[in-house]
């Protein structure tokens, strides 16, 4: 265990330092951290609470602004990438804050804190996490809690991924994200609860790092290599349904799927148990596999690994391995569907699908 933080952020806290602002140091002996916004409820506030609902009403710098002391920390370059509901973000959103981050990065920023709505965070999180091959940290954070609620957590959160990208602990580790005084890999993190503060969880392996009093307390580093694979091409709309199977799925919706005026550029099962299908949804999948789309399937438990070697029977995991479907491992069908698109972005084939696929669901 290892403790990194700055004396600057002792009692610093969220809401704390609203009223007390002060500069206390000369701006050109602090670290230069970026801050970009993308949106999200912390940004957002309700003018009236319940009224007409929270809509996304501060950029960078009001983000910044709610903890007016972090401008004594560290020397702040903004960009406003974003201002909305994370589930009308666009992939190409994400790339332009990939752009944002790297220019920053190679100005000599320590690292890159992103402000995202927490509903597809994990995503826009392991996306950039394919795409990152440099030792500063991207954190990504957000809040469950608007700007205007008297539960307020976007400042704490704030104030915690600044202090994560100082900490030289968190280097080299890929994307984070910080919220609630953990700090997960976006490899690992899950939102597990529509409502709690502390949402992002790492189910298998749980927070890379805790926050406590102004430091960051690093718990271990991951033996995972991280995989970096070229950033796509612009405009970047991949096709990839995920479909969720369980009792009574005989693989119609699938059919449809495959048979629609629109082919798939993969299919991603998001299946039962470590990854089972019926015995008549496998050979659906089966034959869409034959016609050459990649077909992917992955647990929907919330949690753990898919199988391999356990079950022969139709529809077991062994028996859509002989039928040519890949498994996730670890993998949720949220971050397969992310994996694959960078993939099939990249032209990779069959063969290098499931390489990665082994690779990074470590399986
Ligand atoms: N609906 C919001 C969003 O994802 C939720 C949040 O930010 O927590 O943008």
């Amino acid at each position: 265990m290892r403790a990194d933080g700055d004396a600057a952020f002792a009692g610093l806290s969220g809401r704390g330092a609203r009223s007390s602002a002060s500069a206390s140091k000369a701006l050109t002996d602090l670290p230069p951290v970026a801050v970009g916004a993308l949106g999200g409820t912390i940004a957002m506030s309700a003018p009236r609470q319940g009224a007409t609902g929270a809509v996304p009403s501060l950029d960078a710098e009001g983000l910044l602004d709610m903890v007016p002391r972090l401008r004594s920390v560290a020397d702040f370059r903004v960009r406003n990438i974003s201002a909305t509901g994370s589930a009308s973000l666009s992939f190409d959103d994400l790339l332009n804050a990939l752009d944002f981050a790297k220019e920053q990065a190679e100005s000599g920023v320590a690292g890159i804190v992103l402000a995202h709505g927490t509903d597809t965070l994990e995503e826009s999180a392991y996306f950039l996490d394919l795409l990152w091959d440099r030792p500063e940290p991207i954190v990504f954070t957000g809040a469950m809690n608007t700007e205007s609620s008297i539960t307020q957590d976007g400042p704490q959160n704030i104030v915690d991924s600044v202090q994560t990208v100082l900490a030289n602990s968190m280097r080299g580790m890929g994307v984070l994200v910080c919220l609630a005084g953990q700090v997960h890999l976006a490899h690992t993190v899950v939102k597990t609860n529509s409502t709690d503060l502390a949402t992002f969880q790492s189910p298998d392996w749980g927070p890379v790092a805790r926050i406590v009093e102004g430091n960051v307390h690093a718990a271990w580093r991951t033996a995972h290599r991280r995989m970096v694979l070229a950033t796509p091409e612009r405009p970047y709309k991949p096709y990839i349904p995920v479909v969720e199977t369980g009792l009574g799925n005989e693989g119609r919706t699938l059919a449809a799927l495959a048979g629609g005026d629109t082919t798939p550029d993969a299919i991603v099962l998001a299946a039962s148990g470590a990854g089972q299908l019926s015995s008549s949804c496998a050979d659906v999948a089966a034959g869409i596999v034959a016609d050459g789309t990649p077909v992917v399937f992955a647990t929907h438990t919330g949690s753990g690994s898919t199988f391999r070697r356990t079950y022969g029977y139709a529809g077991g995991e062994m028996d859509l391995i002989r039928k040519g479907l890949i498994p996730a491992g670890f993998l949720t069908a949220r971050q397969s569907r992310i994996l694959l698109g960078v993939l099939v972005a990249n032209h990779a084939d069959i063969a290098a699908v499931k390489r990665a696929f082994r690779h990074e669901g470590q399986w």
